[in-house]
């Protein structure tokens, strides 16, 4: 068989394996890479992880952190995000913290980490 370049694009990161799509990312790709494909990933890095490149097991990790904020549709069993934040709540890029939005503004700071971001207000269906 012919070696093949692939590319994966993700959302999660292998570089913390922290739930299930991170391991089948992970395994997919390292299989791949041990058949003797040339394998890379570009992927989110983990909350608090700045931009890397990593070679693990074959394969070649491009991790970015996000840049912006999410903004996120509050789950009906949530029982960690207050009741008076409403539908939707903002998720920081660089620490994770969550944080209550008020209006659409353009920008927001975090006020665990302070980091002055971006809303991803386009990357939603925020009303
Ligand atoms: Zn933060």
């Amino acid at each position: 068989m012919s070696r093949l370049r692939v590319l994966t694009v993700s959302d999660v990161s292998a570089l913390a394996l922290e739930g299930g799509a991170e391991r089948v990312l992970w395994e997919a790709t390292r299989r791949l890479a041990s058949a003797g494909h040339a394998v890379r990933i570009l992927s989110r890095a983990p909350a608090g992880v700045a931009p890397r490149r990593a070679q693990r097991e074959g394969v070649d990790i491009v991790a970015t952190p996000p840049q912006r904020w999410s903004i996120v549709p509050r789950p009906s069993d949530a029982v960690r995000v207050p009741l008076d934040w409403g539908d939707w709540y903002a998720l920081c890029p660089t620490c994770r913290n969550r944080t209550p939005i008020k209006g659409h503004s353009a920008t927001l700071r975090c006020p665990r980490c302070a980091g002055l971001f971006q809303i991803a207000w386009e990357e939603t269906d925020h009303p």
